[in-house]
């Protein structure tokens, strides 16, 4: 353990960043939408961020999408034709990208506190022996982020202020996790949603 926080106490590890092919802005790699040539040369949104190929990055921005469309740029970053159907697609993951992904995370971990399925703190996460995943707060302690390392786990978009709030804890919240395997509870499905739209794994809604 000690040589764990050796390692990182210098550099603590961040989500690489991607360029938008159109904007040319840099953003964290998992905000934006990543879009890979497959074998048969198709363009495929490659909403899990692992399929293998030229991959180009754009911002879930109905803008970089108008752009790219117009400028041509995205189907010569890729190196094939673009079409109508796959517009359509792009329009629709980046419309659930960006606007709902807030809003989703928010009312899932909401319902999950309230239903007693969301699992607060490494202790408890420690203890369960259920195939998890974990979400940290943005500002969360070197520890508790080297922890959530080893395991299938997402970086919040908030702070430990807010996730407490979120899952109405009087504050302190920085790790929660919720369980991956089928439960009737429903949540599993939820965990699910929250990898897809933080592009974590290959289980997706987009498939
Ligand atoms: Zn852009």
């Amino acid at each position: 353990m000690n040589r764990t926080n050796s390692r990182n106490s210098n550099h603590k590890k961040h989500t690489p960043e991607r360029s938008c092919t159109v904007c040319r802005v840099k953003s964290d790699k998992n905000t934006l939408i990543r879009i890979v040539k497959s074998p048969d040369g198709k363009p495929v949104i490659d909403v899990a961020k692992k399929l293998q190929g030229r991959g180009v990055y754009i911002c879930p921005d109905t803008d970089c999408i108008a752009k790219a469309r117009k400028s041509g740029i995205l189907a010569k970053a890729l190196g094939t034709e673009i079409k109508q159907d796959f517009w359509d697609e792009l329009s629709k993951v980046s419309a659930n990208t960006a606007v709902n992904k807030d809003l989703k995370l928010k009312s899932i971990l909401g319902l999950a506190k309230k239903s007693g399925t969301l699992i607060i703190g490494t202790d408890n996460i420690e203890r369960d022996k259920r195939s998890l995943l974990v979400m940290t707060a943005s500002d969360c302690s070197d520890n508790v982020r080297n922890f959530a390392q080893s395991k299938e786990y997402i970086s919040l978009n908030l702070n430990t202020e807010e996730l407490s709030k979120v899952i109405g804890s009087r504050g302190g919240v920085q790790i929660v996790a919720l369980p991956l395997t089928p439960s009737s509870s429903g949540f599993s499905k939820s965990a699910k949603l929250l990898m897809s739209l933080y592009s974590v794994k290959g289980d997706t809604l987009f498939e």
